[in-house]
């Protein structure tokens, strides 16, 4: 019945960006852990799943994070359903590096609804929510839906309001 349900849920397409590093990888088999996986692809580059969620297939991309990768890819973010863009808010050294991508995937992606992850949470020099806010300059974002998540992927929370702000949203 899930096989079922699966195969004719309609698809959504999600990619999954930011600095290497960032907690990418990490952070989708996270997602994958916490609903039934329908799909895996792992190869050099990039990883693929599809994630069944209220009756959505959602097909996440992890293409890598290196600045080259990301260059070559940008062009695919307007025709996606989402982004989930992953900040690592322990970086202090690279905000400005995570400010210029994050400025740049906002200019090619018109109206593609966002979801920011602030990862590593853990962490005890975790930048503040409010302070990447201010930096990231998200309360200027009036083009598309966004959502802030906060989150430690090592450790075994739950992803659940990312999934389904995802769904609700897409
Ligand atoms: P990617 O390059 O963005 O795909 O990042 P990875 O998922 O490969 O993670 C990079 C490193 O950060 C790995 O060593 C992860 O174990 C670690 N990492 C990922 N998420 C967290 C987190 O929430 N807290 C901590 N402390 N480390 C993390």
């Amino acid at each position: 019945m899930g096989i079922l349900l699966a195969k004719f849920s309609p698809e959504y397409i999600i990619r999954i960006i930011g600095l290497d590093n960032s907690g990418k990888t990490t952070i989708l088999y996270r997602l994958k852990g916490d609903q039934s996986s329908i799909s895996t692809v792992s190869t050099n580059g990039f990883n693929l799943e599809t994630i069944q969620c209220m009756n959505k297939n959602l097909v996440i991309w992890d293409i890598g994070g290196h600045r080259n990768v990301r260059n070559l890819y940008r062009h695919y973010y307007p025709q996606s359903h989402a982004l989930i863009f992953v900040v690592d808010a322990s970086d202090h050294q690279r905000i400005d590096e995570m400010k210029d991508e994050f400025a740049e995937v906002l200019k090619c992606s018109e109206g593609v609804p966002t979801v920011l992850i602030l990862n590593k949470q853990d962490k005890e020099n975790a930048m503040t929510e409010s302070f990447i806010k201010e930096q990231l300059k998200l309360d200027d974002i009036k083009d598309r839906k966004w959502f802030v998540q906060l989150t430690s992927a090592l450790n075994s929370e739950s992803n659940s309001s990312l999934l389904q702000w995802l769904s609700n949203n897409i």
